[in-house]
């Protein structure tokens, strides 16, 4: 079988999209960056389904650590996709307010550990010529720029918007699918990494759908990009945000 890297796949969006990829018989090949035994967790749940795990430790800001992260998937078999889910919210700032550190953190994982991931996965579909399927996770923030809280957040993933464009047709050719969802307001651990959990209480009123999507809402999504069934999707953004 076709074997999916999914970055962060140890809880939230990245878990639930290898929980319904394996469903979907991918093998899967899970990276973590900090949480083993979450990564673990959400492997068993692939394995009961039949499917082949891996649970790598992968920092996807450190280039070396992404580079063994696709060896090891290799181990399991060919890779024929990539879900580039890591990512990071640094805490509440203003521009006026933003420190060099700031940047650096929220560019390293967003942008620099989507490209590493890309380019990877991209060497690897072209050496063997089948083809494949990239998801790239980015954001409704990277159209509406989160002025007040995050717009070195939003920045970084309009970034991945770009990837997802220019990649789309630089690897077409070689039968090698690249689209992006872009999440809205979603139920995970993400808003109380940075102390603002109560952000998905403040916010429902603001989406049309009148609460905040699950992480199973995105996962089928991108599970969906990657299938045959959107065989003539690329270079494509799937808002996941309850029309907000
Ligand atoms: P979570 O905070 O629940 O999960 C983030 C995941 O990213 C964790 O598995 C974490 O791994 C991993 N991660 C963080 N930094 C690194 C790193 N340097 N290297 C490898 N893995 C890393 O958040 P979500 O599930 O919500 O976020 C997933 C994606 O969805 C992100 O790209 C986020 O920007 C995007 N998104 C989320 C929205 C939301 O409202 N929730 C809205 C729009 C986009 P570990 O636990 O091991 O640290």
């Amino acid at each position: 079988m076709s074997v999916l890297v999914v970055t962060g796949g140890g809880r939230g969006i990245g878990a639930a999209t290898a929980r319904a990829a394996a469903a979907a018989s991918w093998d899967l090949c899970l990276g973590y960056r900090a949480d083993r035994a979450a990564a673990e967790a959400v492997a068993a749940d692939c394995a009961a389904l039949g499917v082949q795990t891996a649970v790598v430790q992968a920092d996807v800001a450190m280039e070396m650590d992404v580079i063994d992260l696709f060896v090891q998937a290799e181990e399991l078999g060919p890779v024929r996709g990539l879900v580039n889910n890591a990512g990071i919210v640094t805490p509440r700032k203003t521009v006026a307010e933003l420190e060099s550190e700031d940047l650096e953190e929220v560019f390293g994982v967003n942008v620099f550990g989507a490209f590493f991931c890309a380019r990877e996965a991209v060497r690897l579909m072209q050496r063997d010529g089948e083809g494949g399927a990239i998801v790239n996770v980015s954001s409704r923030a990277a159209v509406l720029g989160s002025p007040g809280e995050y717009v070195d957040y939003a920045a970084s993933k309009a970034a991945v918007d770009a990837l997802t464009t220019g990649l789309a047709k630089e690897v077409a050719g070689d039968g090698i699918r690249v689209n992006a969802v872009r999440p809205g307001l979603i139920e995970t651990e993400i808003h109380a990494s940075v102390g603002r959990p109560e952000r998905l209480v403040e916010l429902a009123p603001t989406v049309p759908l009148g609460r905040p999507g699950t992480a199973d809402e995105v996962a089928g999504a991108i599970v969906w990009l990657l299938s045959p069934a959107a065989s003539y999707v690329t270079g494509a953004f799937l808002d996941i945000g309850g029309g907000r």
